[in-house]
């Protein structure tokens, strides 16, 4: 519970808004490179508005990480920043939301005096990786038969297994 706000009910009506910064590791993302190298190694930086309305929470937020990633052909460590956005009304019983786009969940203010957002800010990152990742677009890749990466040095198979492709 690394990304809480606190004693929402003594929170005055209207806009607030906080900022984490927590390290991948420490709020509990487990995600690795087929290296083992954790993919989340800085810092995951989350800005929250939330707006108050009577026990009607409005949260909104933005999450952004440098994360640490291979590039699909050379395995070269490629440096993305990793960023998304989500929106949840907690709200004191669940009611049909106008906007579908966003989550309504119900609290209970008599037994809650607290809002935590680790699940879903990590959700949100895991949303937003990327299906590939390239060190550059035109990434040459490592060589299939010896492993030389092309981008540093062509070896003496690259002609016959380029040449094959096309
Ligand atoms: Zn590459
Ligand atoms: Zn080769």
């Amino acid at each position: 519970m690394k990304i809480r706000i606190d004693k929402i009910l003594s929170l005055d009506d209207g806009e607030h808004r906080f900022h984490y910064a927590v390290p991948g590791r420490e709020l509990g993302i487990d995600l690795k490179d087929f290296e083992g190298h954790e993919i989340f190694d800085q810092d995951v930086v989350t800005d929250v508005v939330l707006n108050k309305s009577g026990h009607t929470y409005y949260v909104k937020f933005k999450v952004a990480s440098q994360a640490h990633l291979l590039c699909d052909r050379c395995l070269d460590e490629v440096r993305r920043e990793i960023s998304g956005e989500f929106s949840i009304v907690f709200a004191e019983s669940r009611s049909r939301s106008d906007n579908e786009e966003t989550d309504v969940r119900s609290i209970d203010t008599r037994n809650t005096n607290e809002i935590v957002l680790d699940k879903d800010v990590i959700d949100t990152l895991m949303l937003a990786m990327p299906s590939k990742s390239l060190c550059r677009e035109d990434c040459k890749g490592l060589c299939p038969e010896c492993g030389t990466n092309w981008n540093e040095s062509l070896c003496r198979h690259y002609d016959e297994i380029v040449n094959e492709k096309i």
